[in-house]
């Protein structure tokens, strides 16, 4: 998974980085009795130039996260198509129509509306979209993502619609907070799967950044997000 096919000196310490996450998230599954998951690892690429995307990949980075549509619009020809694209951020839905073509999944799916658009185009193009639904499980004001009191009702209604599939859950817990955050979402996660709802497969869990990735694998994440602690940090901070 991390072996080096490519070596340009001046990317140097994204394959180290890489080797070490590699290392920690298997550390991780090790110490917290994971072994049975499969955790994958996906490379946060906002602010970060493409050619160290492409370095990335040329590694082994399968999985690109994208937050802004107009700069993954900017960024998207020049990258090395062999790693898929999930778009991870706040998604308006006036801007569905310029992503749906190129990306695998959307992970930050909070409303109904958001997700009767992307049914919309996704009927218009003959395809069916995979998506997350984000959960704010922090109850944040500033942070996008359902509450976790109407989770269970916005999968319902977003599993009538026919031209989507739910996938899993997604969510970024505030910074610092308590270790029960990430269990309280790791039991929404399963008391979904046990639902059995038509058209809902709880495949994925998407939680986990630079900061806390060992601790979310630790509550049963199998996706991981990372930015920061493989390309190093970001010019300017994210809106
Ligand atoms: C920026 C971002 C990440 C990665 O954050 P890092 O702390 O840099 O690893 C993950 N998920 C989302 C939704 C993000 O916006």
């Amino acid at each position: 998974m991390c072996q080096a096919v490519n070596n340009n000196p001046e990317f140097k310490y994204i394959l180290e980085n890489y080797k070490e996450i590699c290392y920690n998230i298997e550390n991780a599954k090790t110490k917290y009795g994971r072994t049975d998951h499969c955790v994958n690892l996906m490379a946060v690429t906002k602010t970060v130039e493409p050619e160290k995307i492409n370095f990335a990949i040329s590694q082994g980075i399968t999985l690109l996260g994208e937050n802004r549509v107009q700069e993954y619009l900017s960024k998207k020809d020049q990258y090395n198509k062999n790693a898929d694209v999930h778009f991870i951020g706040h998604l308006q839905t006036n801007k569905v129509k310029y992503i749906i073509n190129d990306v695998k999944m959307i992970q930050s799916v909070d409303s109904l509306k958001l997700a009767k658009e992307i049914n919309r185009l996704s009927e218009k193009y003959n395809k069916t979209m995979d998506i997350l639904v984000e959960v704010n499980i922090g109850n944040e004001l500033s942070k996008s993502g359902v509450q976790k009191e109407s989770l269970f009702e916005l999968v319902k209604n977003i599993a009538e619609l026919k031209n989507i599939s739910v996938k899993g859950l997604m969510t970024i817990p505030p910074i610092g907070c308590n270790e029960s955050v990430f269990a309280d979402m790791y039991e929404l996660f399963i008391e979904l799967e046990q639902m059995n709802i038509d058209n809902v497969s709880m495949e994925t869990l998407s939680m986990g950044m630079s900061g806390d990735y060992e601790l979310a694998i630790k509550h049963g994440s199998n996706l991981v997000r990372i930015g920061t602690k493989l390309f190093g940090a970001r010019k300017y901070l994210e809106g």
